[in-house]
């Protein structure tokens, strides 16, 4: 019997294991590649909502658990994940940048919101008005740690590469029972994949698909995010992730020619230099009707918990979700009544 079943390693999963292991727990993770959002990710973390310039929900709270966190992971799987990027955000006109400076007068946002404004220097761009800068930003690679972490269970003997089969699984009072594994608790942490599951299935998740570009542009010559109509964040070698989308509708993984010419033709608004597309990738994020996660124990089956509904913001979310989580399990704290999943426990018994 081990004390958990983790199913789904995304950056939920990771985040949920890495806290078992540290609090020494033992645990067995299920993980297919069904959901590619944290594998496809821009991995940017920014705790500025640069559409109102406004702190995103708890932000601040949640970078202070996540800087240590994938500092610690850097040093476990000995990668590099951590990049510290700056992020500069487009000005549109002259009402744009005083709005910036307002904010960027408030506690908390005076932190994170330069109050220079940076003459634009770089002839590939077209910004008259010039950028704000957020601080403190940057960006995980998420597709390395996805790979290594994958590793580091298999090297274990921790991680089973296979599509949770419900059928194959029995809840009992005190422990759940899944094929040859019996655990004590089971965590599902299978992003947009919960929508197949038949115990968290009523939780209202959206589901926004994204998409992003990679372009080799050799004479856009930036070393920070650029945040204009879309994001351009520069990986290196000339190369540069360029998005994203939202859409509702489509909820597959599959690259769409659509997507594509939105983004190029938001891009071509400011970006004026030659480039070539050399990669196309999408996915769905865990969005959630009401912008919260999904956090917390199954109304009936006990042992059976859900760790979900990061949106668009997992890399900053998922340590801080995971401990939220991890303590009302073993401690009974309270869960952040924001997250918790019982907000939508009438939606369980009337479906
Ligand atoms: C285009 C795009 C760009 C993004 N950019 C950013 C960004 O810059 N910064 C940021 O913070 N966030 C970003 N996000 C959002 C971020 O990717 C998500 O918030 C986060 O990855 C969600 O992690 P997760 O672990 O909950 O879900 P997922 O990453 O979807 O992981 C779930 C895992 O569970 C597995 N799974 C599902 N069902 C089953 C099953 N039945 N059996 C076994 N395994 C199963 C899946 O295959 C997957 O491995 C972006 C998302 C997209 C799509």
């Amino acid at each position: 019997m081990v004390d958990y079943l983790v199913v789904g390693l995304g950056l939920a999963g990771i985040s949920f294991c890495e806290k078992l292991e540290a609090e020494g727990k033992s645990f067995r993770v299920i993980s297919d590649n069904s959901q590619q959002a944290s594998l496809v990710a821009g991995g940017l973390y920014n705790p500025v909502i640069l559409k109102r310039f406004t702190m995103a929900w708890k932000a601040k709270e949640q970078l202070e658990k996540a800087m240590p966190f994938y500092q610690g992971l850097e040093r476990k799987l000995n990668v590099k994940l951590d990049e510290k990027i700056p992020v500069l955000r487009k000005f549109a006109s002259i009402e744009e940048q005083n709005t910036w400076f307002e904010a960027a007068d408030k506690p908390g946002l005076d932190y994170f919101l330069s109050t220079n404004i940076i003459k634009n220097e770089n002839p590939s761009i077209d910004a008259p008005f010039g950028f704000g800068e957020v601080k403190h930003t940057g960006r995980i690679h998420t597709n390395t740690l996805i790979a290594s972490y994958g590793e580091y269970l298999e090297q274990n003997g921790l991680l089973q590469k296979e599509t949770f089969d419900f059928s194959c699984s029995e809840a009992f009072n005190d422990h759940i029972s899944y094929k040859s594994i019996k655990a004590k608790q089971i965590v599902f942490a299978t992003g947009y994949g919960l929508k197949n599951s038949p115990f968290f299935n009523y939780l209202p998740l959206n589901g926004t698909k994204g998409e992003l570009l990679t372009i080799k542009a050799p004479d856009y010559k930036e070393t920070r995010v650029v945040k204009s109509s879309v994001f351009t964040i520069p990986l290196g070698d000339d190369l540069y992730l360029v998005g994203a989308t939202y859409k509702w509708k489509d909820k597959t993984n599959m690259p769409t020619e659509d997507a594509k010419n939105e983004l190029l033709e938001k891009l071509k608004t400011f970006l004026q230099c030659d480039f070539e597309i050399v990669n196309h990738v999408a996915g769905i994020r865990p969005t959630v009707v009401d912008r919260r996660p999904l956090v917390g124990q199954h109304p009936e089956h006990k042992n059976m918990y859900v760790l979900n509904g990061f949106g668009s913001r997992g890399v900053m979310i998922a340590p801080y979700a995971s401990e939220q989580l991890f303590d009302y399990i073993e401690t009974g704290n309270e869960l952040d009544s924001e997250i918790n999943i019982d907000r939508f426990t009438k939606k369980y018994y009337s479906n």
